[in-house]
């Protein structure tokens, strides 16, 4: 700007030229006097005025005032510069557009402002007698120009925003490129460097890629694999559910499914993995790829199955054992079809006690693995699984048994396979086995259950004498099974007095007196009634039970002896059955000694049968016990004379006292109709009454049933009889009554 400009005087404000109006300028103030700086002011006024609202301009108005009144001041330099300079007007048009005055209607309003300078300017020509027209040229030039630096300035300005508009535009596009890149050189880097093996295929199973990872765990080149069918690598072993997973998933009904599943390497050796399988929808949803991840799991593999196949097998002699045994048991009964067999042959050595305790552990071992290796030769051969259960015990397992008779033929097999004797560190060991079978329908039963019967079967084959084989028959196991519990039942009824005695007499057979009365125990089961003692005496003899049950008997038999004393006349004695087993007991005498005491029963009262084969068998202990009570008066009988093989020479040694010829002998008395008796059994009973009345003893006949054997025994010389030709045996009181009408002797 020219100083000139500034300098110039003024004194033309405050005229008000009419109808200079334009765009909400207000009429009533007169434009500013151009060359005159105290009127710069109030055009910057007006004309902040004037275009406020045009435009959005981040000024406050009296910010925006100061900024338009330096516009106004260089406005009207350039209009008053000499030489006339109109394009310094250019740098206020673009000013305008710096400070944002870039709304529409911002130059129109401009020039409106401007414009009503004329009138001035032109009143100045006149008045300085200047060209009116010049200054009229001027202020148009000055417009033209204030116009094309606006115009040019806002070309530019929005040029610029275009274009940073379009490198933002370009700068987005690039980060989401780059982020793109960032995260595909992630994947690869992953998908490139991964321990696990990544395989992509499509969801028609067209393997599209795989990592170097992949293609090492197979031992394949990358491009030996990409291209394949994900089918290919099907085996026959897979789980079928694999296969089922895979079908669902690249159809789209499953997103993922883990594994583990076993492929072949290029090299054919097994490859044991991990194998989780995903996925990939397009952006639409549909089924795209499906991305596998492989982990080499085949030394875990190894492990696990070395670990299991520990587990499973008997580590000296390398056959199954029993957990492997129990497994195939269980699967057999787990699905059983109707018409499934299964067979079972349980085996145990012979003997092989002996053979470990004689020629040492060492030894035995070696028979057990020979064994094994001989039994496994036979058996697996016909296919089917032996397992060691422990000790000296095999278990055969027929999974699909076609009948008893072929797992007793493979039964006999086992046995003609131990036939050869064993050639043990120089000893020549033969070795036999006993073997139960079972063999029955899978349906019905259970592992456990057919365990136990091929165990009990076992027990059979040993007691019935070895080397042998048994098949399981159900009736024995229910007799068995009745007697155990009937023997688990007896302590407890025992307890609850479930147990009575019936008393039979023993009668002269010269008079009929009643010289003695045999105490017969009975059993009032609560759900099986009444049980005779040739079910359960055996029992309790073999649980021990009889020592207190014959106790009990005792102290009752003495007890109601006693009652007959009181009866008056002469008293028989009580005959009580003297088991075994309480012949051992060191207690015997003395308990007796108390019985008759408590009771007050005189020891000539009380009479202990004895059969003939305990009283043989009778030696140290029980021997000098049955003296003991003989020297106490108590009398001793030998029962069932005749079934046993007496040596009669060794009777007199015994403190025996009666003997009581068994009811068989007496049976063949009886002859049937008209029939004489069998002359060979009255010729025997004849020899036994001499022979037993030359020792010194006393005869009764059992069992006589009729008038015609009492007569006969009789005539032989029998000093008594028992059976029901006399009585049967019935309760105490019924000897009572019968006591008190029958004439007595002694
Ligand atoms: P036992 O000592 O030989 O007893 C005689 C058995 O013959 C009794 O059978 C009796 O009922 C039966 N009897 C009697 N007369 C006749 C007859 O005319 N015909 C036939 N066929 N049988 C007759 P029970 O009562 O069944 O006793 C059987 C066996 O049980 C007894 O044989 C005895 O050995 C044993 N027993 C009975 N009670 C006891 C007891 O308290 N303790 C012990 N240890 N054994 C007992
Ligand atoms: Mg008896
Ligand atoms: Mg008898």
């Amino acid at each position: 700007m020219s100083s000139h400009a500034d300098d110039a005087p003024s004194g033309a404000a405050g005229t008000s030229p009419a109808g200079l109006t334009a765009g909400g300028l207000n009429p009533t103030l007169s434009a500013p006097v151009p060359y005159a700086g105290d009127a710069y002011d109030e055009f910057a006024r007006q004309w902040a005025h004037s275009v406020q609202g045009t435009s959005y301009v981040p000024l406050p108005l009296a910010d925006m005032q100061v900024y338009l009144r330096d516009l106004t001041r260089r406005l009207s330099s350039a209009l008053g510069s000499e030489p006339f300079q109109p394009h310094e007007a250019r740098s206020i048009g673009e000013a305008l557009v710096a400070a944002h005055f870039t709304g529409t209607g911002t130059l129109e309003r401009t020039f409106a402002l401007i414009g009503a300078w004329w009138p001035v300017l032109r009143e100045r020509a006149y008045a300085e007698r200047h060209d009116p027209d010049a200054y009229l040229l001027r202020l148009i030039q000055i417009q033209g120009a204030l116009a094309a630096g606006y115009a040019e300035a806002l070309r530019t300005r929005t040029l610029h925003e275009q274009q940073s508009i379009h490198a933002a535009v370009l700068d987005a596009r690039e980060l989401t490129e780059q982020a793109l890149h960032t995260s595909e050189a992630r994947f690869r880097a992953v998908f490139e460097q991964s321990g696990l093996g990544i395989a992509i295929g499509d969801v028609d199973g067209v393997i599209l890629d795989v990592n170097p990872a992949l293609a090492q765990m197979f031992g394949f080149h990358t491009d030996d694999l990409t291209g394949r069918q994900v089918r290919d690598f099907m085996l026959a072993d897979d789980p079928g559910h694999v296969w089922q997973w895979y079908e669902e998933l690249v159809r789209g009904e499953r997103e993922h499914f883990s594994a583990e599943k076993r492929y072949l390497r290029a090299d054919g050796e097994p490859l044991w993995t991990h194998l989780t399988v995903s996925l990939v929808r397009d952006t639409a949803g549909h089924p795209e790829y499906q991305v596998a991840m492989i982990e080499d799991v085949t030394d875990r593999h190894r492990l696990y199955t070395r670990l299991r196949h520990q587990s499973q097998h008997d580590p000296l002699t390398g056959l199954p054992n029993r957990a492997l045994f129990f497994d195939r048991l269980d699967a057999v009964f787990a699905a059983p079809g109707d018409a499934d067999r299964v067979g079972l042959c349980y085996l145990d050595l012979d003997g092989f006690k002996v053979v470990n305790d004689s020629l040492g552990h060492d030894v035995g071992d070696q028979l057990l693995i020979a064994v094994a290796r001989r039994l496994d030769a036979y058996v697996s051969r016909a296919g089917h699984l032996i397992a060691r259960m422990g000790g000296d015990e095999f278990v055969v397992l027929v999974e699909h048994s076609a009948g008893t008779g072929q797992v007793v033929a493979l039964a006999e097999g086992i046995l003609g396979a131990l036939r050869e004797p064993f050639r043990i560190r120089g000893h020549d060991l033969a070795v036999t086995a006993s073997i139960g079978i079972v063999e029955r329908p899978v349906a019905g039963t259970g592992p456990a259950d057919t365990m136990r019967a091929a165990d009990i079967t076992l027990y059979w084959a040993k007691s019935g004498g070895r080397g042998r084989w048994t098949v399981f028959d159900t009736e024995r196991n229910d007799r068995e099974v009745a007697r155990y519990t009937l023997s688990a039942e007896m302590p407890a009824a025992l307890h609850h007095g479930e147990f009575d005695v019936d008393y039979q007499p023993l009668v002269s057979l010269a008079d009929g007196a009643v010289l003695g009365v045999e105490a017969l125990v009975r059993w009032r089961h609560p759900r099986q009634g009444l049980i005779g003692p040739d079910r359960f005496i055996g029992l309790a003899e073999e649980t021990g039970l009889i020592v207190p049950l014959g106790m009990y008997v005792l102290e009752r038999a003495c007890r109601e002896a006693r009652r007959w004393r009181d009866l008056g006349g002469p008293v028989p004695f009580v005959s009580v059955n003297l088991a075994e087993r309480q012949c051992h007991e060191p207690g015997l005498v003395r308990q007796v000694r108390r019985v008759l005491a408590e009771t007050g029963l005189e020891p000539e009262r009380l009479q202990f049968e004895l059969t003939e084969s305990q009283i043989m068998a009778t030696d140290g202990g029980p021997l000098e016990r049955l003296r003991e009570l003989a020297e106490m008066g108590v009398r001793i009988a030998i029962d069932d004379f005749g079934t046993g093989y007496s040596n009669l020479a060794y009777l007199r040694r015994l403190p025996v006292c009666e003997l009581k010829i068994a009811g068989s002998f007496v049976e063949g008395l009886r002859g049937s109709g008209d029939a004489d008796p069998d002359p060979v059994d009255a010729r025997i009973v004849a020899s036994l009454v001499d022979l037993a009345h030359a020792l010194g003893l006393t005869v009764t006949a059992e069992g006589i049933e009729t008038a015609a054997q009492a007569e006969r025994l009789r005539d032989i010389g029998c000093d008594a009889g028992q059976g029901w030709y006399f009585s049967r045996p019935g309760p105490a009181d019924r000897i009572a009554t019968l006591l008190d009408g029958v004439p007595r002797v002694r």
